[in-house]
This record gives C-alpha cells, sequence and structure tokens, in this order.
C-alpha cells in the first residue's frame, strides 16, 4: 500500500517527524507520515521554535537537551551579586561567571572573569574589585512568561502532537476527510481551534496519577457527545484537550489508548479500541489464586505489565468522558493552576539521574578542590542536589545505585513529593555542614553519581 502525508496527501518525500518536538522530550516518538517540507520542517518556524524557545527554562531545569545542538536550552535570567542585579542568557549555573561579562540592570557595574575584565578598553583599575563567587549564594531570578501557554503557537503545537499520535496509532497513512479541520487549524492557525486549555484539578489528578511529574502524557478517550479527543499533558504543567474529529471513524479503531515518556526517555502505555475492551483486558489481566475471608484473591498475571495501573485508572475514572473539555474557570484562575503545577515539577527535577549526573559534571571542578558550604546559601535546589551527592557519598547508606537513593529519599522524606522550601534546605545544610569532612564525603558520593548507569 502506498503510504501519503497525513496532511496533505502527497506520496512523495515523506519524512519521520518528531511528534513532540525534540528539544522538549528525552524521549522520541516518530510518525514516519509526513512530508517533509512542507508538514514538518516549516512547523518549526510556524508555530514550534518559538514555544521551544519559550520554555527554555523548563527544559532546562528538567535536564532535558535537544539531540540537534547536543546542548541544554539558553534562557534569560537575573542574577544578583552582593546586592547587585545583573541581567544574562545562561545554560548553567555554573557557567554564569567563567566566560563572559554581564552588566548588570541599572548600567553601573560589569561582572565577568578577570582576564576578560583586564583586556577591557577604558577600564579603571582602581574601580576593580574581586569576589569570591560561590555557586551557592547566587540568588537567581527567572521569569516565565506566562502567556506562552494561552497562545495560538502552543494550541497548534498540542494539536499536532495529538493529531500525529492518534493518526499513528490508528495506521492512518493518508489524508482522511474526517479530519479537515484539526489539519486547517495546524497547518495555517486558521478555522475552529479544536484546542482547550483544561483547568479541572481531577484531570490534572488522574494524569499525575498515570505518570510522573515531567513527563508528557497523551491520552485518548470518546467524549459524552462522540466525539474523537485526545489530551495533552505538557510536563505534567499544563494540560489540553484536543479534539480530533467529530465521532469515531471506521478507519480509526483505536480510542481508549495512554502514554507516558518519563525524563529518563522511559515509555508507559496502552492501546485499546475501547473503555469496554479495556474492560475485558483489564479481567484477563487478573487471575484468581486464592480465596482469603470470603472473597477471591485476584493478581495480575504478568506482574512485569506496569502498564496494569494506568489501565485500570484509564478504565475507573469517568471525570475525562462526561463534560469535557468545557470549563468555566477564568484566564487568572487558569494562571493559578499552571503556576502550581509548574512549582511542584521545578521541584523534582533534582530527582533524575540525568539531573544528578548533569549536576555532578558541572560542579565537578569545585567538588575537586572541595566544597566549601556558605552558612546564608539562598540557592535551595542546590543545596538539596548537594545533600543528595552528600548522603551518597556516606558509606553506611549504602548507597550505589539510583534505585538505592530514590529509596533513601523516599524513606528520609517521606513521600513521592518533595516540596523543596527554605527550612528544609537549612535542615539539610546544617547537617552537611556539622559532619567533619563534609567536602570529602561530597567527593566520594560525586564519584558514585559518575559511575551510576541508566538502567
Ligand atoms: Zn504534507
Amino acid at each position: 500500500m502506498v503510504r501519503r502525508c497525513i496532511y496533505c496527501g502527497t506520496e512523495t518525500d515523506l519524512s519521520k517527524s518528531d511528534i513532540i518536538p525534540d528539544a522538549l522530550t528525552n524521549g522520541k516518538i516518530i510518525n514516519p507520515n509526513v512530508c517533509r517540507v512542507a508538514h514538518n520542517n516549516k512547523f518549526s518556524d510556524m508555530f514550534e521554535d518559538e514555544v521551544i524557545s519559550k520554555l527554555a527554562f523548563i527544559t532546562n531545569e528538567l535536564d532535558i537537551k535537544s539531540s540537534k545542538g547536543n546542548q541544554y536550552a539558553r534562557y534569560a535570567a537575573n542574577v544578583i551579586v552582593d546586592g547587585t542585579e545583573y541581567t544574562t542568557k545562561m545554560n548553567a549555573d555554573t557557567d554564569l561567571f567563567n566566560k563572559k561579562i554581564m552588566r548588570s540592570v541599572d548600567g553601573k557595574s560589569l561582572i565577568g572573569p578577570m582576564d576578560k575584565i583586564k583586556k577591557m578598553k577604558g577600564i579603571d583599575y582602581g574601580k576593580v574589585t574581586e569576589t569570591d563567587i560561590n555557586q551557592i549564594e547566587i540568588e537567581k531570578k527567572v521569569s516565565i512568561d506566562m502567556g506562552v501557554f494561552f497562545g495560538q503557537k502552543i494550541h497548534r503545537l498540542a494539536a499536532k502532537i495529538a493529531f500525529e499520535w492518534y493518526c499513528l496509532n490508528n495506521n492512518v497513512t493518508s489524508k482522511l476527510s474526517a479530519f479537515e479541520s484539526v489539519i486547517e487549524f495546524i497547518i495555517t492557525g486558521e478555522g475552529t481551534d479544536p484546542v482547550q486549555i483544561i483547568g479541572k484539578e481531577d484531570i490534572y489528578g488522574l494524569i499525575n496519577q498515570m505518570s510522573d511529574l515531567g513527563n508528557h502524557s497523551l491520552f485518548s478517550y470518546v467524549a459524552g457527545d462522540g466525539s474523537v479527543n485526545v489530551l495533552v499533558s505538557l510536563f505534567g504543567i499544563v494540560i489540553y484537550n484536543v479534539r480530533i474529529c467529530d465521532s469515531i471513524i471506521p478507519e480509526c479503531p483505536y480510542n481508549a489508548m495512554f502514554l507516558t515518556i518519563n525524563l529518563d526517555a522511559k515509555k508507559t502505555g496502552f492501546k485499546s479500541v475501547s473503555k469496554k475492551a479495556l474492560e475485558q483486558e483489564l479481567q484477563k489481566g487478573f487471575q484468581q489464586v486464592g480465596m482469603f475471608n470470603g472473597f477471591q484473591v485476584m493478581c495480575p498475571c504478568n506482574i512485569n505489565d506496569n502498564s496494569m495501573t494506568c489501565k485500570m485508572l484509564y478504565f475507573l475514572s469517568s471525570v475525562y468522558d462526561a463534560n469535557l473539555p468545557f470549563n468555566d474557570e477564568s484566564a487568572e484562575e487558569l494562571i493559578v493552576v499552571i503556576k502550581k503545577h509548574l512549582n511542584k515539577v521545578l521541584n523534582i527535577s533534582a530527582l533524575t539521574i540525568r539531573g544528578l549526573k548533569r549536576f555532578v559534571n558541572e560542579h565537578k571542578g569545585n567538588i575537586e578542590k572541595g566544597i566549601v558550604f556558605n552558612p546564608y546559601g539562598t540557592n535551595m535546589k542546590a543545596i538539596f542536589t548537594f545533600y543528595l551527592i552528600f548522603a551518597t557519598g556516606i558509606a553506611e547508606n549504602q548507597i550505589h545505585s539510583f534505585e538505592d537513593l530514590s529509596e533513601f529519599v523516599r524513606t528520609k522524606f517521606a513521600g513521592k513529593e518533595i516540596a523543596i522550601s527554605e527550612e528544609l534546605c537549612n535542615i539539610l545544610q546544617k547537617e552537611m555542614m556539622e559532619s567533619e569532612h563534609y567536602s570529602d564525603i561530597i567527593k566520594e558520593g560525586a564519584k558514585s553519581i559518575e559511575e551510576m548507569r541508566f538502567d
């Protein structure tokens, strides 16, 4: 059978489209039925690049690297050193001061490596002072343009992701007329906008139960009015509902599907024809292993099937098929919802193996010299991450793998979600500083983390 572009129907020059742009995820999913120029490359300029650059701080914090440049995204930030505020575009906290010269917001001061400052013309050496830069003391202010979550461009991106994923799973290999409306919106930005931002907390609750914070998730369902929809959750921060078409079409039998991609690129999901079919799969997936006080005891047949929980949650919930996608929250209320998830996601990001390895790598020089903490440190995430390295370095803790470390964190902080607060960081920093050889312990911990492997 001839394969054609799902947007325009051409047979020529098909290419592999990254369903979720490469710069937004560590784990690829690909739709091979998209023509190269008009409906793959051009989308970058039309809407993808702008969204990607506005989300740069989030992808950077979550340790997502674009495979093209093989580097973390740069983002705009203000940093405060000794009471003076400087504006910069940055990549990593540690390369702030050793690469370039920054100008202060008031225009009166410059800061940078001494050798570079000395090479500048017209410098009055009497006014140059040396500052000891301790990463942990630097206060960093990043403002995220919340408008990015509401713009037409992110709607087009969400619609593109939903549409290409839905087509991939239903083996769509040509342009179908039922999708005309969603296609028009993706490729021109005109026509009826099929995308709505979700404000309902129970939908976020459901997706967050089926995935981890920081994941991208896709969730297809048939709504109460018979329409086919896909929920697109970006990082667990914001969820969009995309209406794919008005009713189920014969070419697309699969309508109860789920996929989640975590920050270490692992994927979990399932694909089922309908909620009813999923129910039958669930029944087959369990076997009776005995009776207990008159109750049947059921066990999953395949304990390695980690999609089982997702299937159960999908089946048991009905929040999505009743009155979605309509919501009555105002833009202000939606911003509150998104900000709340954003803060949670940025807090957990230290807890991926990718994040830890990157941190160790970026702070390698200081760790080898011997970390000296400033008791008035303000960079909470850095303190928390140093604490994880410190804990790994203590031999009695027996932390040899990322699983060991996760287990330690679960026990120590009692729970999956950790609020990195100033209070907590003060306690952790004190605990480290009370230990006599803490810089050696951190050195040991860093060595172990460098040796840990992704599974
Ligand atoms: Zn095309």
